[in-house]
């Protein structure tokens, strides 16, 4: 969190936590503006928490959320007048600060000079120069001003999959011109968190700088994507900006939906609650792993899909394995709650796993999906569906609880022209383009394909899209084409990892051959894989676009499936299925 002056009465910033309160207080801040609506991401805490910090600090707030992308002249309004009527200064929020800034500069707008505004932004870290048609009061609207330039590839998403595909793209082509955007300033390693959980990670390992991991010659955008327009071949910005690509590439990731769970949210760290899908909450969990002597300890799987599959059972097999050599183990009562019917969805690693499940006395129960969380009271509900249809509700007590939040595709891409029924972005499985807009692509977690969503799927998956938009962008279609790689490193215990890889249709897909690692079975060169090549795997090849084992396969004669050679210059609109 840092906090930008932009003028006497009024500083904006990024997402604030309950303990930046203090710091804002202290600077002398009066009210805090919260521009952001609730449940906008999984990582955010919601406007209850931040208004009950800010009033313990003595603070006013005003809860005025403004959807990005959708900024309506009452959101600008609302803003103004709750500026007139509460204690100055004030200091107003929203993801990056964006939204907020440009609330504040359309408030002004009449009564600052368009310079005179746009300056005091700038000189705050935010470009705002999209607003200026409608800060000289030209009857162009915000929502159809911005920048002049056409990028070739705009990339929305700075995560695995679009960090990857856009070196991957320039490993290829060094000429075209891509813009990524991407509002974090941090670039997580999620596959470290199981580590991180496990004790075997610090979480500073699994965490670098964004500007660290932009290829160079991109052109970051720090701002989130709210919309998209793929009939004007634009992508509309939360603050209202368009952007113009000739090709597109989706890359958002999913979404952690924390509050299907009731309760969950406020009781997520604390009263043993615990999950590793959070950067922030992983080492809470090996916290809790030490501590807990005895007692009842749950794991939950939500219902298909989730990102990398196998965690959940991941974080209860390392606990486990921790509780086996402190001695704990015989007093904790472990049981694994998956509302889905099968331990893993390949059954060639079934048999390895079972072994630990009984080596470690789990209780498996299948078809249970977690409703609630009581965390003060220490109960989980989960939701049982039996044969037949009848559904029960079971009420356990725990004393620790790792949590699998349920997860779907985020909003702005569900409610797009771009998705599917299920909300994701709808594209052919082998060669990632969308099946209506020729000239968009998607990368990774956020995309229809049926494989495991994990970031080795997104190593395979980057260079077919590397090569098929290059293809576009010359008039040709795609002919790369991705076979459904996907991946799981089961870490069974500290020391050992049953290296799970296959492709579309559960069909075994193994890097080395079984003599030298055998993927069906514990081994002691998958856990070696995981704990030490997996991180430079991903930080030094992947991400650099160094394609090790990751070479596309070429089709010479690849029937066109949808599209055609799209209509890819502006104003044409986008190519339809042939
Ligand atoms: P992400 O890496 O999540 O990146 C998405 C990016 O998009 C983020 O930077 C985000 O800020 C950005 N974004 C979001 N909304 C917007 C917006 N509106 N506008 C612009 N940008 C936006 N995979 C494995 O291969 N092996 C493993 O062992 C493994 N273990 C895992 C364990 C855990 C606990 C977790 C959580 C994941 C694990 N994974 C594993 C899965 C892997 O991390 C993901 O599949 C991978 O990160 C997906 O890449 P992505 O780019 O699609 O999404």
């Amino acid at each position: 969190m840092e906090i930008k002056r932009i003028a006497p009465d009024i500083g904006v910033s990024s997402q604030l936590a309950p303990q930046d309160i203090g710091a804002a207080a202290a600077q002398g801040y009066k009210t805090i503006i919260i521009n952001r609506p609730d449940g906008e991401s999984d990582d955010q805490p919601d406007h209850a928490a931040i208004q009950k910090a800010a009033m313990a600090q003595g603070l006013r707030v005003k809860y005025l959320p403004v959807v990005a992308g959708k900024m309506t002249d009452a959101d600008v309004s609302a803003f103004a007048a709750a500026m007139r009527g509460s204690p100055a200064p004030a200091l107003a929020y929203c993801r990056t600060g964006t939204r907020s800034a440009t609330l504040w500069a359309l408030s002004q707008a009449g009564h600052l000079s368009a310079d005179a505004i746009l300056g005091a932004a700038a000189d705050a870290g935010y470009d705002l120069s999209a607003l200026r048609p409608k800060l000289e009061g030209s009857a162009v609207a915000v929502q159809r001003s911005g920048r002049s330039k056409t990028y070739d590839i705009v990339i929305v998403g700075g995560g695995a999959a679009g960090i990857a595909t856009a070196s991957s793209i320039l490993k290829r082509r060094k000429t075209v011109n891509i813009a990524i955007i991407e509002p974090r300033t941090e670039h997580y390693y999620q596959p470290g968190w199981t580590l991180v959980g496990g004790g075997v990670f610090k979480r500073e390992n699994t965490q670098r700088q964004m500007a660290r991991v932009m290829p160079r010659g991109v052109h970051w955008i720090r701002a989130a994507c709210a919309a998209f327009a793929p009939q004007d071949n634009k992508v509309i910005l939360e603050d209202g900006e368009r952007i113009a690509y000739k090709t597109l590439v989706v890359a958002p990731g999913l979404k952690l939906a924390w509050d299907k769970i009731d309760g969950l949210r406020d009781t997520l760290g604390k009263n043993g609650v615990t999950s590793n899908y959070l950067f922030d909450m992983a080492p809470y969990t090996w916290e809790l792993v030490q501590s807990l002597k005895g007692g009842k300890a749950l794991f939950t799987q939500p219902p298909m899909p989730i990102k990398c599959a196998g965690a959940p059972q991941k974080a209860m097999y390392l606990s486990c394995d921790a509780w086996r050599r402190s001695g704990a183990l015989q007093n904790i009562d472990v049981s694994f709650h998956n509302a889905g019917g099968v331990l893993f969805g390949v059954s060639d690693y079934v048999p390895a796993l079972t072994r630990y499940v009984e080596r470690y006395g789990v209780n498996l129960n299948f078809n249970e999906n977690l409703v609630a969380v009581d965390g003060p009271s220490r109960k989980a509900t989960f939701e049982v569906s039996h044969e037949g249809g009848e559904t029960k509700y079971i009420e356990r007590d725990f004393d620790m609880l790792h949590v699998c939040p349920p997860q779907t595709a985020p909003d702005f891409i569900a409610e797009s022209p771009l998705a599917n029924d299920a909300g994701w972005v709808d594209v052919d499985p082998e060669t990632l383009q969308h099946v209506k807009y020729g000239n968009v692509f998607s990368v990774g977690d956020a995309n229809s394909a049926p494989n495991a969503k994990t970031a080795a799927a997104v190593r395979k998956q980057a260079p077919v899209v590397a090569v098929n938009i290059l293809r576009t962008l010359e008039g040709e279609p795609p002919h790369a084409v991705y076979n459904g790689y996907g991946s799981c490193p089961l870490t069974v215990e500290r020391g050992r990892v049953v290296l799970a890889e296959f492709a579309y249709g559960g069909k075994l897909d193994p890097t080395f051959p079984s003599w030298f690692l055998k993927g069906t079975e514990p081994t002691w060169k998958g856990w070696f894989a995981k704990a030490n090549l997996m991180p430079w795997l991903y930080f030094d090849l992947m991400l650099k676009g160094r394609e090790w084992l990751a070479k596309p396969k070429i089709l010479p004669h690849r029937p066109v499936a949808h599209a055609a050679a799209p209509a890819i210059s502006e104003g044409k609109g986008p190519a339809k299925a042939a």
